[in-house]
Protein backbone atom coordinates (compact mmCIF):
# COMPACT_ATOMS: atom_id res chain seq x y z
CA UNK A 1 0.00 0.00 0.00
CA UNK A 2 1.10 3.56 -0.83
CA UNK A 3 -0.25 6.74 -0.03
CA UNK A 4 0.09 9.97 -1.81
CA UNK A 5 -1.20 13.56 -1.58
CA UNK A 6 -2.74 14.41 -4.52
CA UNK A 7 -2.71 18.27 -5.50
CA UNK A 8 -6.82 18.08 -4.98
CA UNK A 9 -5.92 17.30 -0.98
CA UNK A 10 -7.48 13.91 -1.19
CA UNK A 11 -5.17 11.07 0.14
CA UNK A 12 -5.20 8.02 -2.48
CA UNK A 13 -4.23 4.68 -1.22
CA UNK A 14 -2.95 2.69 -4.85
CA UNK A 15 -3.29 -0.61 -4.84
CA UNK A 16 -2.90 -3.76 -6.86
CA UNK A 17 -3.70 -3.04 -10.40
CA UNK A 18 -3.86 1.03 -9.75
CA UNK A 19 -0.41 1.03 -8.65
CA UNK A 20 1.17 -1.00 -10.77
CA UNK A 21 0.05 0.98 -13.75
CA UNK A 22 1.36 4.19 -13.06
CA UNK A 23 4.59 5.31 -12.40
CA UNK A 24 6.32 7.77 -10.37
CA UNK A 25 8.53 10.15 -12.12
CA UNK A 26 10.74 13.38 -12.67
CA UNK A 27 12.90 14.94 -14.26
CA UNK A 28 16.47 15.76 -13.15
CA UNK A 29 20.20 15.97 -14.17
CA UNK A 30 21.90 13.01 -12.87
CA UNK A 31 25.29 14.01 -11.84
CA UNK A 32 28.73 11.04 -12.89
CA UNK A 33 30.74 10.19 -10.32
CA UNK A 34 33.51 12.44 -10.04
CA UNK A 35 30.27 15.18 -9.24
CA UNK A 36 28.30 13.15 -7.53
CA UNK A 37 31.41 12.47 -4.78
CA UNK A 38 32.20 15.38 -3.62
CA UNK A 39 28.53 16.18 -3.42
CA UNK A 40 27.93 13.72 -0.96
CA UNK A 41 31.35 14.49 1.16
CA UNK A 42 30.37 17.65 1.44
CA UNK A 43 27.35 18.10 4.23
CA UNK A 44 29.03 15.88 5.92
CA UNK A 45 31.74 17.95 6.32
CA UNK A 46 30.05 20.96 6.75
CA UNK A 47 27.07 19.96 8.84
CA UNK A 48 28.67 17.72 11.41
CA UNK A 49 25.61 18.19 14.43
CA UNK A 50 23.61 18.58 11.78
CA UNK A 51 21.33 15.04 12.89
CA UNK A 52 20.31 14.70 9.67
CA UNK A 53 19.76 11.62 7.19
CA UNK A 54 22.75 11.94 4.53
CA UNK A 55 21.48 11.14 0.57
CA UNK A 56 22.75 7.86 -0.03
CA UNK A 57 25.47 9.43 -3.16
CA UNK A 58 24.03 7.37 -5.99
CA UNK A 59 20.61 9.17 -5.25
CA UNK A 60 22.35 12.33 -5.61
CA UNK A 61 20.61 14.62 -8.37
CA UNK A 62 18.82 18.34 -8.94
CA UNK A 63 15.18 17.73 -9.86
CA UNK A 64 14.13 19.45 -13.48
CA UNK A 65 10.92 18.71 -13.52
CA UNK A 66 8.49 16.77 -11.22
CA UNK A 67 5.20 14.77 -12.71
CA UNK A 68 4.18 12.67 -10.12
CA UNK A 69 2.06 9.38 -10.78
CA UNK A 70 1.98 8.98 -14.38
CA UNK A 71 -0.08 6.47 -15.85
CA UNK A 72 1.70 4.06 -17.51
CA UNK A 73 0.11 4.71 -21.16
CA UNK A 74 1.52 8.46 -20.29
CA UNK A 75 4.93 7.70 -20.29
CA UNK A 76 5.80 7.27 -23.95
CA UNK A 77 4.30 11.40 -23.95
CA UNK A 78 6.77 12.30 -21.62
CA UNK A 79 9.34 10.75 -23.33
CA UNK A 80 8.18 12.45 -26.75
CA UNK A 81 8.25 15.99 -24.85
CA UNK A 82 11.67 15.24 -23.46
CA UNK A 83 12.86 14.45 -26.94
CA UNK A 84 11.86 17.98 -28.11
CA UNK A 85 13.49 19.97 -26.19
CA UNK A 86 16.44 22.23 -27.21
CA UNK A 87 18.97 23.31 -25.18
CA UNK A 88 22.83 23.37 -25.42
CA UNK A 89 25.35 21.31 -23.03
CA UNK A 90 26.81 24.08 -20.29
CA UNK A 91 28.80 23.56 -17.15
CA UNK A 92 28.36 25.51 -13.95
CA UNK A 93 29.51 25.64 -10.28
CA UNK A 94 27.58 24.36 -7.11
CA UNK A 95 28.77 26.84 -4.63
CA UNK A 96 26.18 27.58 -2.24
CA UNK A 97 24.91 25.44 0.88
CA UNK A 98 21.06 26.39 1.99
CA UNK A 99 18.50 24.77 4.40
CA UNK A 100 14.70 24.66 4.09
CA UNK A 101 12.94 25.24 7.77
CA UNK A 102 9.74 23.76 6.58
CA UNK A 103 11.12 20.64 5.29
CA UNK A 104 14.21 20.39 7.13
CA UNK A 105 16.17 20.34 4.23
CA UNK A 106 20.17 21.03 3.91
CA UNK A 107 20.86 21.12 0.13
CA UNK A 108 23.36 22.50 -2.33
CA UNK A 109 22.95 25.11 -5.02
CA UNK A 110 24.52 27.87 -6.82
CA UNK A 111 24.69 31.44 -5.80
CA UNK A 112 24.28 32.69 -9.16
CA UNK A 113 21.89 29.95 -11.01
CA UNK A 114 22.98 29.62 -14.56
CA UNK A 115 20.93 30.81 -17.23
CA UNK A 116 21.14 27.59 -19.43
CA UNK A 117 20.06 25.85 -16.57
CA UNK A 118 17.11 27.62 -16.41
CA UNK A 119 16.58 27.39 -19.89
CA UNK A 120 16.86 23.90 -19.74
CA UNK A 121 13.81 23.60 -16.92
CA UNK A 122 11.76 25.76 -18.26
CA UNK A 123 12.10 24.19 -22.12
CA UNK A 124 11.40 20.71 -20.66
CA UNK A 125 8.38 22.64 -18.16
CA UNK A 126 6.87 23.83 -21.54
CA UNK A 127 7.25 20.80 -23.73
CA UNK A 128 5.61 18.71 -21.12
CA UNK A 129 2.89 21.27 -20.47
CA UNK A 130 2.02 21.35 -24.23
CA UNK A 131 2.05 17.40 -24.23
CA UNK A 132 -0.95 18.20 -21.36
CA UNK A 133 1.01 17.29 -18.26
CA UNK A 134 0.33 19.45 -15.57
CA UNK A 135 3.30 21.03 -13.27
CA UNK A 136 3.45 22.79 -10.20
CA UNK A 137 2.81 27.02 -10.95
CA UNK A 138 5.85 27.45 -8.39
CA UNK A 139 9.11 29.00 -9.48
CA UNK A 140 12.04 26.32 -10.39
CA UNK A 141 14.82 26.48 -7.55
CA UNK A 142 17.80 24.48 -8.49
CA UNK A 143 19.09 22.39 -5.81
CA UNK A 144 20.41 19.39 -4.62
CA UNK A 145 19.35 17.46 -1.73
CA UNK A 146 22.16 16.49 0.75
CA UNK A 147 20.24 16.02 4.13
CA UNK A 148 17.33 15.37 4.96
CA UNK A 149 15.59 16.01 8.89
CA UNK A 150 18.42 18.20 10.05
CA UNK A 151 17.80 19.69 13.15
CA UNK A 152 19.36 23.18 12.50
CA UNK A 153 20.99 25.19 9.72
CA UNK A 154 24.23 24.75 8.44
CA UNK A 155 26.77 27.16 10.15
CA UNK A 156 28.06 27.89 6.54
CA UNK A 157 26.03 29.27 3.53
CA UNK A 158 28.86 28.55 0.94
CA UNK A 159 30.36 24.77 0.12
CA UNK A 160 34.04 25.05 1.33
CA UNK A 161 34.95 24.15 -2.21
CA UNK A 162 32.59 24.53 -5.24
CA UNK A 163 31.50 21.87 -7.05
CA UNK A 164 31.67 21.93 -11.22
CA UNK A 165 29.47 20.06 -12.80
CA UNK A 166 29.36 19.81 -16.58
CA UNK A 167 25.74 18.89 -17.94
CA UNK A 168 25.71 16.98 -21.40
CA UNK A 169 22.74 15.44 -20.57
CA UNK A 170 19.42 15.13 -18.32
CA UNK A 171 17.05 12.25 -17.47
CA UNK A 172 13.75 10.82 -16.74
CA UNK A 173 13.95 9.32 -13.04
CA UNK A 174 11.51 6.57 -11.64
CA UNK A 175 11.15 7.03 -7.95
CA UNK A 176 10.42 3.98 -5.73
CA UNK A 177 8.67 4.32 -1.85
CA UNK A 178 11.02 2.30 0.39
CA UNK A 179 11.56 2.25 4.21
CA UNK A 180 14.69 4.04 4.10
CA UNK A 181 13.60 7.24 1.69
CA UNK A 182 12.85 6.84 -1.91
CA UNK A 183 14.71 5.06 -4.28
CA UNK A 184 15.29 6.02 -7.53
CA UNK A 185 16.00 4.35 -11.12
CA UNK A 186 17.29 6.51 -14.01
CA UNK A 187 15.01 5.38 -16.82
CA UNK A 188 16.17 7.43 -19.78
CA UNK A 189 18.52 10.01 -20.72
CA UNK A 190 18.57 12.70 -23.43
CA UNK A 191 21.99 14.43 -24.55
CA UNK A 192 21.94 18.42 -24.68
CA UNK A 193 23.59 20.31 -27.47
CA UNK A 194 27.05 20.33 -27.68
CA UNK A 195 29.56 23.43 -27.93
CA UNK A 196 30.29 22.22 -31.40
CA UNK A 197 27.08 21.96 -32.71
P1 LIG B 1 10.17 11.12 -0.26
O1 LIG B 1 9.01 11.80 -0.92
O2 LIG B 1 10.03 9.63 -0.18
O3 LIG B 1 10.55 11.72 1.02
P2 LIG B 1 11.65 12.31 -2.40
O4 LIG B 1 10.93 13.59 -2.15
O5 LIG B 1 13.10 12.39 -2.69
O6 LIG B 1 11.45 11.30 -1.20
P3 LIG B 1 9.83 11.99 -4.53
O7 LIG B 1 8.74 12.59 -3.72
O8 LIG B 1 9.50 10.85 -5.42
O9 LIG B 1 11.01 11.52 -3.61
O10 LIG B 1 10.45 13.17 -5.40
C1 LIG B 1 11.42 12.96 -6.39
C2 LIG B 1 12.11 14.26 -6.67
O11 LIG B 1 11.18 15.25 -7.10
C3 LIG B 1 12.82 14.87 -5.45
O12 LIG B 1 13.96 15.58 -5.89
C4 LIG B 1 11.82 15.84 -4.91
O13 LIG B 1 12.43 16.92 -4.23
C5 LIG B 1 11.15 16.33 -6.18
N1 LIG B 1 9.77 16.70 -5.93
C6 LIG B 1 8.86 15.99 -5.24
N2 LIG B 1 7.67 16.59 -5.22
C7 LIG B 1 7.82 17.73 -5.93
C8 LIG B 1 6.96 18.79 -6.28
N3 LIG B 1 5.68 18.80 -5.92
N4 LIG B 1 7.47 19.80 -7.01
C9 LIG B 1 8.75 19.80 -7.41
N5 LIG B 1 9.62 18.83 -7.11
C10 LIG B 1 9.16 17.80 -6.38
MG1 LIG C 1 8.81 13.78 -1.88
Amino acid sequence: VRRRWRPSGALRIFTGSESASRRRLFFALWPAAEVAAPLHAAPVAAHPGSGGRVMRRDSLHLTLAFLGDVMAARVADAEAAAAKVTASAFTFDLDRLGYWKHNRIVWAGCAAVPPALTALAASLAQALRAAGFQLEDRAFAAHVTLLRNAVCPPAASALAESIRWPVMDFALVESHAGAGGSRYAVRRRWPLRGPRG
